[in-house]
């Protein structure tokens, strides 16, 4: 009898993968739609990155540092909390899994803002666990009851949002995590592009863990590194859940050294917001409806003489701005985004190709 593949667990069969952005083959896209950061990492990352290849390699032999613990170090040290407290992931992705795996499963949902990221319910599908969405209101504010009353037990909090690139204030997350008995965790993906973020509610309140990626900010993207601010009794929790070699040893090294210099991370963030301004300025100009954007990316609805905000010039704007070799991502599944499109900050030079081709699609 020939071997017979079992069939996956129901919950398993049952969901779908998550859909990343486009990532384009060959050269000369203007790449403006995965929210990566246009400027080189620091140079102290590359230069650990060679320090630790001398002898042929010879460190790649051996483990890396099974919890982290000197990257956890300098993450405790850039942001004034307890190492022990801290948890290193492949990716924030890793550590939002780990989250979802300790606390969430069956009889246990996820919650989360609606819209915001669409990797929570994917990894909720895959530990049988439900989610309840809780939506965003038309004014982009927080129905705090409504969390509190969602009967999730681990809420997940984008702040600044994403896709919508607003930014709740401290004091009113506060106040979630004062209503909602369960776990609060402020994914801050997008934080160090905004004017205030939350670690010092992970700090101070039992229920609330923050987030954070080197994707964004630090230019990383490609190693995968991301960490939680955890409460007290949290992150021990989150260890036994975790691979026990989860950040290989170039990645703990390079992102160590990319927290550790301050000075790079301050002008490349301040280059950004800088863009981000006059991108968003320029846009208002065009009659774009655009929302406050606190990340390193724009939501705008484009417009011209000829075609009102819909789905359909939105897709219509994508295509042309694609066909030009611009690259920008669609929400069509949102009444908040469906009229829009997302614009990663690229340099200044993405931007003004960006701002060219909005200009002959205006024409057009
Ligand atoms: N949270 C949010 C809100 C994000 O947009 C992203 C990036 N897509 C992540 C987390 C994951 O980031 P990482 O690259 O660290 O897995």
């Amino acid at each position: 009898m020939s071997a017979q593949i079992p069939a996956a667990n129901p919950h398993v069969a049952a969901m779908s993968p998550y859909v990343p952005g486009e990532q384009p083959q060959g050269g000369g896209w203007v790449k403006l739609n995965t929210n990566e950061n246009p400027y080189p990492p620091s140079l102290r990352s590359l230069e650990a990155i060679r320090a630790a290849l001398v002898n042929d390699g010879a460190a790649l032999r051996l483990y890396p540092s099974p919890d982290s613990a000197p990257l956890r170090e300098a993450v405790a040290r850039f942001h004034g909390f307890d190492a022990t407290r801290v948890v290193a992931g492949n990716g924030s992705d890793d550590i939002l899994n780990l989250i979802i795996r300790a606390y969430a499963g069956p009889g246990r949902p996820i919650g989360m803002l609606n819209p915001s990221y669409s990797l929570y319910p994917v990894l909720a599908a895959a530990q049988a666990a439900d989610v309840v969405k809780v939506e965003i209101t038309a004014s982009l504010g927080v129905d705090i009851d409504a969390i509190a009353k969602c009967g999730a037990a681990v809420f997940f909090l984008t702040n600044p949002n994403a896709p919508l690139g607003v930014a709740f204030t401290p004091d009113l997350v506060r106040a979630v995590a004062q209503a909602f008995p369960g776990l609060l965790v402020v994914d801050e993906a997008y934080a160090a592009f905004a004017d205030a973020d939350c670690v010092a509610l992970a700090r101070e309140l039992p229920n609330v863990i923050v987030t954070r990626t080197m994707s964004k900010a630090h230019a990383l993207a490609g190693l995968r590194v991301g960490y939680a601010l955890c409460p007290v009794g949290v992150a021990e929790i989150l260890h036994r859940v975790r691979d026990s070699y989860n950040v290989d040893r170039l990645a703990q090294i390079a992102a160590a050294a990319a927290l550790d210099d301050r000075e790079w991370l301050d002008v490349t963030v301040a280059q950004i917001c800088a863009t981000r301004e006059r991108l968003v300025t320029a846009l208002r100009k065009l009659g774009w409806q655009v929302n406050p954007a606190a990340g390193n990316f724009v939501l705008a609805a484009p417009v011209s003489s000829k075609r009102a905000a819909s789905v359909e010039t939105s897709a219509h704007c994508f295509e042309f701005l694609r066909s030009r070799k611009i690259l920008v991502r669609r929400f069509p599944n949102h009444r908040l985004t469906e009229k829009s499109l997302r614009i990663s900050v690229g340099t200044e030079q993405e931007t003004d190709a960006f701002l060219q081709a909005v200009a002959a699609w205006m024409e057009g």
